[in-house]
């Protein structure tokens, strides 16, 4: 199954299994009942940030959407360009509560990102090349080999203002509560 076909099929089931409508879904998410179906219908492939605001309306962890990584895995979602490539490193563990994604953003890509859920922790690394990453309003320059751990809850954007190719890990931290 690929992974525009997974995603499809795992949304649908998720809003099924909660027994929402589109409606309902959309009011809960933030993302519009026509993006939802067409996402459902394998028609359009959300960006990173939509499959965000997806995951966090829903409560359930991001790589949900992704094809289960079983190492070494090749799982990658590439949505639309100035979009970011997500690669999941190791499959969700709700005992441990994180995800680890490898992310690639092009040159001149911006991936702007909603608050996800209360208390979620975000730790970035750069592996290569540079990264342009918005907190609270602020941006930070952050080079090859730099880390940040941020508080996930708020809005944030990744900005690549380079001409080649930001690569850098990021792993998710959720709230053990209520998971
Ligand atoms: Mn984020």
């Amino acid at each position: 199954m690929d992974v525009a076909q997974y995603l499809a099929c795992t949304l649908k089931k998720l809003r099924h299994d909660r027994g929402l409508s589109l409606s309902q879904a959309s009011e809960q998410t933030g993302v519009s009942k026509a993006m939802l179906g067409q996402i459902e219908r394998n028609e359009s492939s959300p960006t990173v940030a939509t499959l965000w605001k997806i995951a966090t309306g829903f409560n359930v962890p991001f790589s949900l959407f992704l094809v289960p990584a079983s190492p070494p895995t090749q799982a990658l979602y590439s949505p639309p360009l100035q979009d970011m490539q997500v690669e999941p490193l190791f499959p969700f563990d709700p005992h441990l509560g994180f995800d680890y994604f490898s992310l690639k953003l092009t040159p001149g890509g911006l991936s702007e990102s909603s608050a996800h859920d209360v208390g979620v922790i975000e730790h970035v690394v750069v592996i290569s090349g540079i990264l342009d990453l918005q907190i609270e309003g602020r941006w930070y320059q952050l080079q090859e080999g730099d880390r940040r751990q941020f508080a996930g809850d708020r809005a944030h954007s990744y900005r690549n203002s380079q001409a080649r190719e930001v690569h850098f890990h990021s792993l998710i931290h959720y709230p053990v509560s209520g998971r």
